[in-house]
Protein backbone atom coordinates (compact mmCIF):
# COMPACT_ATOMS: atom_id res chain seq x y z
CA UNK A 1 0.00 0.00 0.00
CA UNK A 2 1.46 3.17 -0.86
CA UNK A 3 2.11 6.08 1.55
CA UNK A 4 2.70 8.45 -1.01
CA UNK A 5 -1.50 7.56 -1.88
CA UNK A 6 -2.98 7.43 2.11
CA UNK A 7 -1.16 10.60 3.35
CA UNK A 8 -2.88 13.27 1.77
CA UNK A 9 -5.71 11.56 2.14
CA UNK A 10 -5.69 11.40 6.08
CA UNK A 11 -4.63 14.54 6.29
CA UNK A 12 -7.32 15.74 4.36
CA UNK A 13 -9.89 13.89 6.18
CA UNK A 14 -8.10 14.89 9.51
CA UNK A 15 -8.22 18.34 8.52
CA UNK A 16 -11.86 18.00 7.51
CA UNK A 17 -12.89 17.98 11.07
CA UNK A 18 -12.96 21.36 12.03
CA UNK A 19 -14.65 22.55 9.26
CA UNK A 20 -19.05 23.11 8.69
CA UNK A 21 -21.24 20.67 7.31
CA UNK A 22 -22.36 23.44 5.04
CA UNK A 23 -19.14 24.02 3.68
CA UNK A 24 -19.27 20.41 2.98
CA UNK A 25 -22.27 20.25 1.01
CA UNK A 26 -21.24 23.15 -0.98
CA UNK A 27 -18.37 20.88 -1.97
CA UNK A 28 -19.84 17.43 -2.31
CA UNK A 29 -20.61 18.05 -5.90
CA UNK A 30 -17.65 17.91 -7.48
CA UNK A 31 -15.97 15.45 -5.22
CA UNK A 32 -18.08 12.58 -4.36
CA UNK A 33 -15.95 9.92 -3.49
CA UNK A 34 -13.14 11.48 -1.28
CA UNK A 35 -12.70 12.75 2.15
CA UNK A 36 -13.87 15.75 2.26
CA UNK A 37 -12.04 18.97 2.32
CA UNK A 38 -9.07 18.35 -0.14
CA UNK A 39 -7.89 20.94 -1.93
CA UNK A 40 -8.15 20.59 -5.55
CA UNK A 41 -4.27 19.62 -5.92
CA UNK A 42 -4.90 17.00 -3.24
CA UNK A 43 -7.71 15.76 -5.36
CA UNK A 44 -6.30 15.85 -8.23
CA UNK A 45 -2.53 13.44 -6.60
CA UNK A 46 -4.78 11.30 -4.65
CA UNK A 47 -7.15 9.20 -6.97
CA UNK A 48 -8.15 9.05 -10.64
CA UNK A 49 -11.71 9.89 -11.39
CA UNK A 50 -14.04 7.89 -11.83
CA UNK A 51 -18.16 7.13 -12.33
CA UNK A 52 -20.35 8.65 -9.86
CA UNK A 53 -22.86 6.51 -8.18
CA UNK A 54 -26.12 6.81 -10.33
CA UNK A 55 -29.52 4.80 -10.04
CA UNK A 56 -29.97 4.68 -13.73
CA UNK A 57 -29.29 1.57 -14.72
CA UNK A 58 -30.05 -0.54 -11.40
CA UNK A 59 -30.29 -4.54 -12.08
CA UNK A 60 -32.96 -6.41 -10.60
CA UNK A 61 -32.76 -10.20 -9.80
CA UNK A 62 -35.84 -10.80 -8.08
CA UNK A 63 -35.67 -13.70 -5.68
CA UNK A 64 -37.03 -17.32 -7.34
CA UNK A 65 -37.78 -18.44 -3.46
CA UNK A 66 -39.77 -15.68 -1.28
CA UNK A 67 -39.03 -16.43 2.43
CA UNK A 68 -42.06 -16.96 4.98
CA UNK A 69 -43.01 -13.57 6.66
CA UNK A 70 -43.00 -13.83 10.90
CA UNK A 71 -46.45 -12.52 12.20
CA UNK A 72 -45.61 -8.83 13.35
CA UNK A 73 -46.05 -10.05 16.73
CA UNK A 74 -43.31 -12.39 16.85
CA UNK A 75 -40.42 -10.10 15.31
CA UNK A 76 -37.28 -9.27 17.26
CA UNK A 77 -35.17 -6.36 16.38
CA UNK A 78 -33.01 -6.97 13.32
CA UNK A 79 -32.90 -10.88 13.53
CA UNK A 80 -35.50 -11.08 10.03
CA UNK A 81 -34.68 -9.73 6.94
CA UNK A 82 -36.57 -9.34 3.92
CA UNK A 83 -36.18 -11.14 0.38
CA UNK A 84 -33.77 -8.17 -1.14
CA UNK A 85 -30.63 -6.22 -0.83
CA UNK A 86 -28.64 -4.20 -2.47
CA UNK A 87 -24.98 -4.25 -3.79
CA UNK A 88 -22.72 -1.38 -5.12
CA UNK A 89 -19.22 -2.25 -5.82
CA UNK A 90 -16.72 0.40 -6.20
CA UNK A 91 -13.22 0.53 -6.85
CA UNK A 92 -10.18 3.76 -7.37
CA UNK A 93 -10.10 3.28 -11.06
CA UNK A 94 -13.52 2.59 -12.27
CA UNK A 95 -15.56 4.38 -9.48
CA UNK A 96 -18.89 3.26 -8.82
CA UNK A 97 -20.20 0.66 -10.87
CA UNK A 98 -23.58 -0.48 -11.63
CA UNK A 99 -25.74 -1.30 -8.23
CA UNK A 100 -27.81 -4.24 -7.74
CA UNK A 101 -30.91 -5.48 -6.41
CA UNK A 102 -30.15 -9.26 -5.56
CA UNK A 103 -31.98 -11.55 -3.51
CA UNK A 104 -30.89 -11.45 0.28
CA UNK A 105 -27.16 -13.83 0.23
CA UNK A 106 -23.98 -13.84 1.87
CA UNK A 107 -20.65 -12.24 0.90
CA UNK A 108 -18.07 -14.40 0.02
CA UNK A 109 -15.08 -12.52 0.94
CA UNK A 110 -11.13 -12.97 0.92
CA UNK A 111 -9.81 -13.80 4.72
CA UNK A 112 -7.33 -10.81 4.28
CA UNK A 113 -10.01 -8.72 2.96
CA UNK A 114 -9.48 -5.21 5.03
CA UNK A 115 -13.03 -4.63 6.24
CA UNK A 116 -11.76 -7.93 8.67
CA UNK A 117 -8.55 -6.71 9.87
CA UNK A 118 -8.65 -2.58 10.18
CA UNK A 119 -12.27 -1.87 10.37
CA UNK A 120 -12.48 -0.16 7.28
CA UNK A 121 -16.63 -0.23 8.28
CA UNK A 122 -19.45 2.12 8.47
CA UNK A 123 -23.09 2.37 8.63
CA UNK A 124 -26.25 4.12 8.70
CA UNK A 125 -29.82 3.25 10.97
CA UNK A 126 -32.92 4.33 9.01
CA UNK A 127 -36.92 3.28 8.94
CA UNK A 128 -39.13 3.29 6.42
CA UNK A 129 -42.73 3.84 7.43
CA UNK A 130 -46.32 2.10 5.68
CA UNK A 131 -48.79 4.89 6.67
CA UNK A 132 -52.66 4.87 6.49
CA UNK A 133 -53.20 5.00 2.67
CA UNK A 134 -50.53 2.46 2.53
CA UNK A 135 -47.71 4.49 1.09
CA UNK A 136 -44.72 4.35 1.77
CA UNK A 137 -42.37 6.75 3.61
CA UNK A 138 -38.81 7.63 5.15
CA UNK A 139 -37.79 10.01 7.88
CA UNK A 140 -35.59 12.45 6.52
CA UNK A 141 -33.07 10.06 4.49
CA UNK A 142 -30.74 13.13 3.00
CA UNK A 143 -29.11 13.71 7.07
CA UNK A 144 -28.85 9.79 7.15
CA UNK A 145 -27.13 10.44 3.76
CA UNK A 146 -25.07 13.13 4.75
CA UNK A 147 -24.23 11.53 7.94
CA UNK A 148 -22.74 8.51 6.18
CA UNK A 149 -20.98 9.96 3.43
CA UNK A 150 -18.97 12.01 6.56
CA UNK A 151 -18.39 8.82 8.12
CA UNK A 152 -17.17 7.07 5.16
CA UNK A 153 -14.64 9.64 4.01
CA UNK A 154 -12.95 9.88 7.62
CA UNK A 155 -12.19 6.35 7.22
CA UNK A 156 -10.98 6.92 3.21
CA UNK A 157 -13.78 5.16 1.87
CA UNK A 158 -15.45 6.30 -1.06
CA UNK A 159 -18.32 8.86 -0.61
CA UNK A 160 -21.72 9.13 -2.78
CA UNK A 161 -24.09 11.10 -4.65
CA UNK A 162 -27.41 11.24 -1.63
CA UNK A 163 -30.43 11.41 -4.30
CA UNK A 164 -28.72 8.62 -6.31
CA UNK A 165 -28.20 6.35 -3.20
CA UNK A 166 -32.02 7.43 -1.53
CA UNK A 167 -33.14 6.76 -5.05
CA UNK A 168 -31.40 2.57 -4.75
CA UNK A 169 -32.54 2.24 -1.51
CA UNK A 170 -36.61 3.68 -2.57
CA UNK A 171 -36.27 0.74 -5.07
CA UNK A 172 -35.22 -1.45 -2.51
CA UNK A 173 -37.80 -0.94 -0.03
CA UNK A 174 -40.93 -0.54 -3.08
CA UNK A 175 -39.59 -4.15 -3.76
CA UNK A 176 -39.57 -5.19 -0.64
CA UNK A 177 -43.23 -3.11 0.95
CA UNK A 178 -44.91 -6.18 1.78
CA UNK A 179 -42.46 -6.83 4.53
CA UNK A 180 -43.17 -3.60 6.25
CA UNK A 181 -46.57 -4.22 8.56
CA UNK A 182 -49.26 -1.90 8.32
CA UNK A 183 -49.58 -1.81 11.82
CA UNK A 184 -49.01 1.62 13.26
CA UNK A 185 -46.12 1.69 15.35
CA UNK A 186 -44.13 -1.75 13.00
CA UNK A 187 -41.53 -0.46 10.08
CA UNK A 188 -38.64 -1.31 8.34
CA UNK A 189 -35.56 -0.97 9.28
CA UNK A 190 -32.93 0.32 7.17
CA UNK A 191 -28.95 -0.62 7.42
CA UNK A 192 -26.85 0.37 4.77
CA UNK A 193 -23.32 -0.42 5.09
CA UNK A 194 -19.70 0.46 3.40
CA UNK A 195 -16.96 -1.72 3.49
CA UNK A 196 -13.46 -1.77 2.01
CA UNK A 197 -13.03 -4.80 0.19
CA UNK A 198 -9.23 -5.34 -0.71
CA UNK A 199 -7.86 -7.99 0.21
CA UNK A 200 -4.47 -7.46 1.24
CA UNK A 201 -2.58 -6.40 5.17
CA UNK A 202 -1.04 -3.28 3.98
CA UNK A 203 -2.51 -0.60 5.86
CA UNK A 204 -3.28 1.96 3.80
CA UNK A 205 -6.93 3.54 2.06
CA UNK A 206 -8.84 0.86 0.49
CA UNK A 207 -8.65 0.57 -3.60
CA UNK A 208 -12.36 -1.01 -3.63
CA UNK A 209 -15.36 -1.11 -1.52
CA UNK A 210 -18.41 -2.44 -1.47
CA UNK A 211 -21.95 -0.49 -0.54
CA UNK A 212 -24.67 -2.90 0.75
CA UNK A 213 -28.37 -2.06 2.33
CA UNK A 214 -30.26 -4.76 4.12
CA UNK A 215 -33.65 -4.23 5.60
CA UNK A 216 -35.61 -5.70 8.85
CA UNK A 217 -39.06 -5.42 9.32
CA UNK A 218 -39.55 -4.50 13.30
CA UNK A 219 -42.03 -3.86 15.84
CA UNK A 220 -42.77 -0.88 18.59
CA UNK A 221 -39.90 -1.03 20.37
CA UNK A 222 -42.52 -0.15 23.86
CA UNK A 223 -45.15 -2.93 22.81
CA UNK A 224 -47.17 -2.52 26.04
CA UNK A 225 -46.04 1.00 26.84
CA UNK A 226 -42.85 3.21 27.86
CA UNK A 227 -40.46 1.21 30.08
CA UNK A 228 -38.02 3.48 31.77
CA UNK A 229 -34.37 2.36 31.92
CA UNK A 230 -31.87 2.61 34.87
CA UNK A 231 -28.62 3.86 33.61
CA UNK A 232 -24.70 3.48 35.42
CA UNK A 233 -22.83 6.66 34.77
CA UNK A 234 -19.44 5.22 33.49
CA UNK A 235 -16.16 7.14 33.97
CA UNK A 236 -14.37 3.73 33.93
CA UNK A 237 -14.39 3.31 29.93
CA UNK A 238 -14.99 6.69 27.27
CA UNK A 239 -16.50 5.84 24.62
CA UNK A 240 -15.64 9.35 22.54
CA UNK A 241 -13.05 12.30 22.98
CA UNK A 242 -12.00 15.06 21.17
CA UNK A 243 -10.77 15.27 17.47
CA UNK A 244 -11.73 11.66 17.95
CA UNK A 245 -14.14 9.55 16.16
CA UNK A 246 -16.95 9.35 18.38
CA UNK A 247 -18.94 11.47 16.08
CA UNK A 248 -19.17 9.12 13.18
CA UNK A 249 -21.21 6.06 12.94
CA UNK A 250 -18.26 3.86 12.32
CA UNK A 251 -18.69 0.19 13.53
CA UNK A 252 -15.26 0.32 15.95
CA UNK A 253 -17.16 2.69 17.58
CA UNK A 254 -19.29 -0.32 19.13
CA UNK A 255 -17.59 -3.28 20.01
CA UNK A 256 -15.10 -1.39 22.91
CA UNK A 257 -18.65 -0.44 24.52
CA UNK A 258 -20.17 -3.82 24.94
CA UNK A 259 -17.96 -4.82 27.94
CA UNK A 260 -18.96 -1.75 29.76
CA UNK A 261 -22.84 -2.27 29.28
CA UNK A 262 -22.37 -6.32 30.32
CA UNK A 263 -20.29 -4.62 33.48
CA UNK A 264 -23.45 -1.69 34.20
CA UNK A 265 -26.00 -4.91 33.28
CA UNK A 266 -24.08 -7.23 36.12
CA UNK A 267 -24.99 -4.05 38.76
CA UNK A 268 -28.64 -4.27 37.32
CA UNK A 269 -28.22 -0.72 34.92
CA UNK A 270 -29.51 -1.36 31.37
CA UNK A 271 -27.47 1.27 30.10
CA UNK A 272 -23.92 3.36 30.30
CA UNK A 273 -24.22 6.84 30.85
CA UNK A 274 -21.16 8.13 29.31
CA UNK A 275 -18.96 10.79 31.21
CA UNK A 276 -16.20 12.60 29.63
CA UNK A 277 -13.42 14.17 31.35
CA UNK A 278 -12.69 14.76 35.07
CA UNK A 279 -15.40 17.52 35.10
CA UNK A 280 -18.03 14.31 34.43
CA UNK A 281 -19.65 16.03 31.05
CA UNK A 282 -22.79 14.09 30.30
CA UNK A 283 -22.32 12.58 26.54
CA UNK A 284 -24.72 9.90 25.47
CA UNK A 285 -26.46 7.09 27.13
CA UNK A 286 -25.67 3.59 25.21
CA UNK A 287 -25.77 4.33 21.65
CA UNK A 288 -28.44 7.16 21.99
CA UNK A 289 -28.63 11.15 22.42
CA UNK A 290 -28.49 12.25 25.74
CA UNK A 291 -31.43 15.20 26.92
CA UNK A 292 -32.20 16.49 30.52
CA UNK A 293 -34.65 18.81 31.76
CA UNK A 294 -34.30 21.24 34.35
CA UNK A 295 -36.03 23.80 36.20
CA UNK A 296 -34.43 27.35 36.42
CA UNK A 297 -34.20 29.69 38.98
CA UNK A 298 -36.00 32.15 37.43
CA UNK A 299 -39.11 29.19 37.02
CA UNK A 300 -38.65 28.36 33.01
CA UNK A 301 -37.90 24.80 31.94
CA UNK A 302 -34.49 23.67 30.30
CA UNK A 303 -34.18 21.14 27.43
CA UNK A 304 -30.36 20.57 27.16
CA UNK A 305 -28.53 18.16 25.31
CA UNK A 306 -24.99 17.60 24.75
CA UNK A 307 -23.32 20.04 22.08
CA UNK A 308 -21.92 18.61 18.88
CA UNK A 309 -18.46 18.76 19.78
CA UNK A 310 -16.73 16.25 18.00
CA UNK A 311 -17.44 13.87 20.96
CA UNK A 312 -21.48 13.18 20.03
CA UNK A 313 -22.63 11.27 17.13
CA UNK A 314 -25.38 13.63 15.29
CA UNK A 315 -28.22 11.88 15.70
CA UNK A 316 -31.34 12.66 13.55
CA UNK A 317 -33.45 12.02 16.18
CA UNK A 318 -31.87 14.58 18.50
CA UNK A 319 -31.62 16.81 15.34
CA UNK A 320 -35.67 16.56 15.12
CA UNK A 321 -36.70 16.89 19.01
CA UNK A 322 -34.52 20.07 18.86
CA UNK A 323 -36.14 21.35 15.72
CA UNK A 324 -39.43 20.50 17.15
CA UNK A 325 -38.73 21.87 20.86
CA UNK A 326 -37.49 25.05 19.66
CA UNK A 327 -40.67 25.59 16.84
CA UNK A 328 -43.13 23.89 19.09
CA UNK A 329 -42.60 24.79 22.95
CA UNK A 330 -43.84 27.59 24.36
CA UNK A 331 -40.67 30.26 24.00
CA UNK A 332 -42.05 32.10 27.47
CA UNK A 333 -41.39 28.88 29.52
CA UNK A 334 -38.81 27.01 28.00
CA UNK A 335 -35.28 27.76 27.07
CA UNK A 336 -33.48 24.97 24.32
CA UNK A 337 -29.92 24.36 25.25
CA UNK A 338 -26.67 22.95 23.28
CA UNK A 339 -24.38 23.14 26.10
CA UNK A 340 -22.25 21.19 28.41
CA UNK A 341 -23.60 19.77 31.47
CA UNK A 342 -21.75 17.13 33.85
CA UNK A 343 -23.28 14.68 36.16
CA UNK A 344 -22.91 16.92 39.19
CA UNK A 345 -24.80 19.05 38.18
CA UNK A 346 -28.15 16.41 37.43
CA UNK A 347 -27.58 14.98 40.84
CA UNK A 348 -27.51 18.92 42.20
CA UNK A 349 -30.88 19.51 40.75
CA UNK A 350 -31.82 15.79 41.94
CA UNK A 351 -30.67 17.13 45.56
CA UNK A 352 -33.00 20.76 45.04
CA UNK A 353 -35.93 18.77 43.32
CA UNK A 354 -35.54 20.36 39.91
CA UNK A 355 -34.25 17.70 37.94
CA UNK A 356 -37.38 17.35 35.99
CA UNK A 357 -37.03 14.95 33.22
CA UNK A 358 -34.27 12.46 31.77
CA UNK A 359 -34.07 10.62 27.76
CA UNK A 360 -32.26 9.69 25.58
CA UNK A 361 -33.18 9.31 21.76
CA UNK A 362 -32.24 7.64 18.82
CA UNK A 363 -33.78 5.84 15.76
CA UNK A 364 -34.46 2.46 17.23
CA UNK A 365 -36.53 3.58 20.01
CA UNK A 366 -36.79 7.52 19.52
CA UNK A 367 -37.06 8.21 22.79
CA UNK A 368 -36.10 6.15 25.84
CA UNK A 369 -37.24 7.62 28.96
CA UNK A 370 -35.08 7.52 32.21
CA UNK A 371 -35.83 6.78 35.98
CA UNK A 372 -32.06 6.46 37.58
CA UNK A 373 -28.97 7.18 37.41
CA UNK A 374 -26.64 5.52 39.76
CA UNK A 375 -23.36 7.85 40.12
CA UNK A 376 -20.50 6.78 42.67
CA UNK A 377 -22.84 4.34 43.81
CA UNK A 378 -25.16 6.40 44.52
CA UNK A 379 -28.71 6.80 42.54
CA UNK A 380 -29.83 9.54 41.76
CA UNK A 381 -33.36 9.56 40.89
CA UNK A 382 -35.33 10.89 37.88
CA UNK A 383 -39.05 11.57 38.07
CA UNK A 384 -41.41 10.45 35.76
CA UNK A 385 -45.43 11.10 35.21
CA UNK A 386 -47.78 9.38 37.86
CA UNK A 387 -48.66 6.11 36.53
CA UNK A 388 -46.29 6.12 33.52
CA UNK A 389 -42.75 4.95 33.25
CA UNK A 390 -42.15 8.20 31.07
CA UNK A 391 -41.61 12.19 31.67
CA UNK A 392 -43.83 14.61 29.68
CA UNK A 393 -41.05 15.49 26.80
CA UNK A 394 -40.68 12.15 25.72
CA UNK A 395 -43.99 11.46 25.53
CA UNK A 396 -44.50 14.66 23.41
CA UNK A 397 -41.79 14.14 21.11
CA UNK A 398 -42.31 10.27 20.60
CA UNK A 399 -46.03 11.25 19.84
CA UNK A 400 -44.94 14.50 17.21
CA UNK A 401 -42.46 12.48 15.59
CA UNK A 402 -44.20 9.18 15.03
CA UNK A 403 -47.14 11.69 13.44
CA UNK A 404 -45.06 12.88 11.23
CA UNK A 405 -42.95 9.51 10.30
CA UNK A 406 -47.07 7.56 9.87
CA UNK A 407 -47.73 10.81 7.42
CA UNK A 408 -50.58 11.62 10.03
CA UNK A 409 -49.14 15.45 10.16
CA UNK A 410 -47.71 16.55 6.79
CA UNK A 411 -44.16 17.67 7.17
CA UNK A 412 -41.37 18.41 4.82
CA UNK A 413 -39.12 15.64 6.84
CA UNK A 414 -41.78 12.62 5.76
CA UNK A 415 -40.59 11.42 2.12
CA UNK A 416 -43.54 9.82 0.70
CA UNK A 417 -41.88 6.73 -1.74
CA UNK A 418 -43.48 7.44 -5.57
C1 LIG B 1 -26.98 6.11 15.81
C2 LIG B 1 -26.56 6.72 17.11
C3 LIG B 1 -27.31 7.71 17.77
C4 LIG B 1 -28.68 8.12 17.31
O1 LIG B 1 -28.74 8.62 16.03
P1 LIG B 1 -30.12 8.66 15.26
O2 LIG B 1 -29.78 9.27 13.96
O3 LIG B 1 -31.05 9.49 16.07
O4 LIG B 1 -30.61 7.25 15.16
C5 LIG B 1 -26.80 8.28 18.92
N1 LIG B 1 -25.61 7.91 19.44
C6 LIG B 1 -24.87 6.94 18.85
C7 LIG B 1 -23.58 6.58 19.46
C8 LIG B 1 -25.32 6.32 17.68
O5 LIG B 1 -24.60 5.37 17.11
Amino acid sequence: MAFSNSRPLLFSAVRGLSASPASYLVRRSWQQRLPKFCSASTLAQAEPEGAQLSAANISIEKTAAPKEKLPPSKLVFGHTFTDHMVQIPWNATDGWLTPKILPYQNLSLDPATCVFHYAFECFEGMKAYKDSKGSVRLFRPDKNMDRMNRTAARICLPTFDHEAFIKIIAELVKLDSDWIPSERGYSLYIRPTLIGTQASLGVGPPQSALLYVIMSPVGPYYPTGFKAVKLEATDYAIRAWPKGVGDRKLGANYAPAILPQQMAASRGYQQNLWLFGDEGYITEVGTMNMFLVFKQPDGKLELVTAPLDGTILEGVTRDSILGLARERFDKDKWVISERKATIREVADHATAGTLVEAFGSGTAAVVSPIKEISWRDQPISVPLQPGKETGPVAEQMAKWIAEIQYGEVEHPWSVLLE
